[in-house]
């Protein structure tokens, strides 16, 4: 196979990739415009969960593969995974346990109720129903800088500040190169199926006593998910490219979270504003050929699922780069 390899993209699925190869003894070097932090990872609430990614046949294996992995990085706390418990709610009616999340535990919540543990009696939002599964969760202030250690721990690099108008444009040097741009592949490949849905979160202190993380996906859609030193808010998600914060988002968000966990409006720390990389006929993960002659492995799309589905993405393209370099020197 290939030794010298180029990854385009360094936000989680980008980073991730890259430590496959690079710790499997290939020549890797990462370039993006911007890096772990800055990213759309950085902008996440990178809970483990397949939500809003197609297509759902193989996304749920990817999930599930990827949990396994994560699952195992939560028993070093310094990797920022933990184990947590996720409590997803409805507010209309009863809400339906998905299949594969019976493999995991999951359960329904007896009592709908959803407030902080230390004064459930105080009221609280009463939901219709709700079950609850324990996931992994990325802390994505420690998970990202994880990632980029890992890489160069392993002997990879990483070098900001680059933007390719096409991938022809990576150095001839590299004989594979691998697609991790996002939604940048938009522009990059000219992909018009990928579709921007623009996710803005408000960052609050620690909840005291909020210790699982909360979901409901009807209207008003909500999230509240504690962190190690903080909180996330959340959510929104529609169909924009505006990466500007919108101050009437936030002040929603900070206003139905509050209301459900019945809890004073707490001041908001930061907010983020980031755009999943949706594509209509799903995540990309497939060999290509540049114009040039060389091999290039698309790996994007990944929606509102990037972290879920991140470590089966990453070994899915090293399969596709072994079985590819297999069949043309045979
Ligand atoms: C508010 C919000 C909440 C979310 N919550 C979750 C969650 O709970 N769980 C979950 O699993 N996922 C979640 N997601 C989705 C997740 O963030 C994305 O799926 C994931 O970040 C995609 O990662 P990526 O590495 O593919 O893309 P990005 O993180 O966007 O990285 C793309 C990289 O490519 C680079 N790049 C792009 N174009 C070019 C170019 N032309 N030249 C050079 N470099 C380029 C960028 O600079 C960047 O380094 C959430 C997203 C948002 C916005």
């Amino acid at each position: 196979m290939a030794k010298s390899v180029a990854i385009v993209g360094a936000g989680v699925s980008g980073l991730t990739t890259a430590i496959v190869f690079a710790e499997r003894g290939y020549d890797v070097s990462t370039f993006a415009k911007e890096v772990g932090r800055s990213t759309t990872s950085g902008a996440a609430a990178a809970i483990w969960f397949p939500y809003d990614a197609e297509p759902i046949p193989k996304v749920i294996p990817w999930a599930l593969e990827t949990y396994k992995v994560l699952a195992d990085l939560a028993c070093d706390s310094r990797t920022g995974v933990s184990m947590i418990e996720l409590r997803r709610f409805s507010r209309a009616g009863e809400i339906q346990i998905p299949d594969w999340a019976h493999s995991l535990g999951a359960s329904s919540v007896a009592t709908a109720l959803c407030a902080v543990s230390d004064r459930p009696q105080a009221g609280g939002y009463n939901f219709a129903s709700g079950y609850s599964i324990r996931v992994p969760l990325t802390d994505t202030t420690i998970y990202l800088d994880y990632l980029r250690d890992r890489l160069t721990n392993a002997g990879g690099t990483i070098q900001g500040g680059v933007r390719f108008e096409n991938l022809e444009d990576v150095d001839p040097k590299f004989d594979l190169v691998i697609n991790c741009a996002g939604i940048g592949a938009r522009e990059l490949v000219h992909d018009v199926d990928l579709e921007p849905h623009r996710g803005q979160v408000a960052i609050i202190p620690k909840i005291k006593g909020l210790d699982c993380a909360i979901v409901c996906d009807d209207a008003p859609f909500m999230y509240a998910i504690p962190r190690s030193n903080d909180c996330v808010f959340g959510g929104t998600n529609d169909v924009s490219d505006n990466l500007n914060v919108d101050p009437a988002s936030t002040s929603r968000i900070v206003t139905e979270c509050s209301r459900v966990l019945n809890i004073e409006t707490p001041r908001v720390l930061a907010e983020r504003v980031g755009l999943r990389p949706f594509r209509k006929s799903g995540v990309r993960l497939e060999a290509w050929k540049l114009r040039d002659g060389r091999t290039v492995i698309h790996n994007y799309g990944h929606g509102g699922a990037g972290f879920t589905l991140s470590w089966a993405c990453a070994e899915s393209v090293f399969q596709i780069a072994s079985q590819r370099f297999a069949s043309s020197s045979g």
